[in-house]
């Protein structure tokens, strides 16, 4: 049996570890040839060729404008073609209001918000050509909620949302669709760098009384990745157990 996403090319951020390496491991397993991008060029080379398939480990900053548009260059160029873009890098930098600095603000507007939309802008100019393409932006249920200690990443994460429904509006007469996942809690680096007592709060407070996994929410990304979501775009699919429902 083909996968879900036999022959595709797709490219994905952040994805030398956590939640973006779950989504090329999944999309690969799936038959997709895999663009991996990230910050550190040996560890994204070394996951890609930890994949198997068909894989390409990039070295970007997703704040670089130019860095982006070689990405999307470079992998269209390798492998013919870019029909899934998935913008996951990402990063916090928590600090209630009273103590955060505007550096630590404009870091994670930057990364996500910046990044995000530099990615859907490259990603969406090489769809709209080929008349197909499926972008998936990686918000948070901190953007739906707002989280008291991230006021700059709840901000940045909302506003992926705004973004993917303006894009999405931009960009479907040519069969190109803009979704979002907001995941919930899920146990990656980013989650283990909080104090344990938050983390154990967070976690009795979701219905399903447990953190997700990263391959859990790449089942999502893979659905709006593929065909099976064809009629879907500027939609939200939530990834966390239940919780803020
Ligand atoms: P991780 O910190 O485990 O992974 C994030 C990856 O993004 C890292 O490999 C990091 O590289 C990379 N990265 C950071 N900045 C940049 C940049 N400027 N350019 C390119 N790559 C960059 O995080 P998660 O896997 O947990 O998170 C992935 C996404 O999911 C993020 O957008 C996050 O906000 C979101 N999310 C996570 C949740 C969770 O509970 N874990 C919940 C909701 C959303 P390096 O390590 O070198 O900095």
């Amino acid at each position: 049996m083909s996968g879900l996403v036999e022959g595709r090319t797709a490219i994905v951020t952040g994805a030398g570890q956590g939640i973006g390496l779950a989504i090329a491991t999944l999309l690969s397993e799936q038959g997709a040839r895999v663009a991996l991008v990230d910050l550190d060029a040996d560890r994204v080379k070394q996951a890609a060729a930890d994949l198997g398939g068909p894989a390409l480990g990039l070295a970007c900053d997703v704040t670089d404008e130019a860095a982006v548009d070689r990405v999307v260059r470079e992998t269209v160029e390798e492998f013919g073609g870019l029909d899934i873009h998935v913008n996951n890098a990402g990063i916090t930098r928590d600090a209630s209001l009273r103590k955060m600095p505007v550096e630590d603000f404009d870091a994670v507007i930057n990364v996500h918000l910046r990044g995000t939309w530099l990615g859907v802008r490259a990603a969406s100019a090489v769809m709209r050509d080929a008349g197909s393409g499926s972008i998936v932006n990686i918000s948070s249920l901190s953007g739906k909620s707002g989280n008291p200690g991230q006021t700059n990443y709840s901000a940045a994460k909302a506003g992926i949302v705004g973004l993917t429904k303006a894009a999405a509006k931009e960009v479907a007469h040519k069969n190109v669709r803009v979704n979002a996942v907001q995941p919930g809690l899920i146990r990656t680096a980013m989650t283990e760098a909080m104090p344990p007592e938050i983390f154990a709060e967070r976690e009795a407070a979701i219905p399903m009384k447990r953190a997700g996994e990263p391959r859990e929410v790449a089942g999502a990304v893979l659905f709006l990745a593929s065909d099976l979501s064809s009629y879907m775009t500027g939609g939200v699919l939530e990834v966390g157990g239940g919780r803020l429902m």
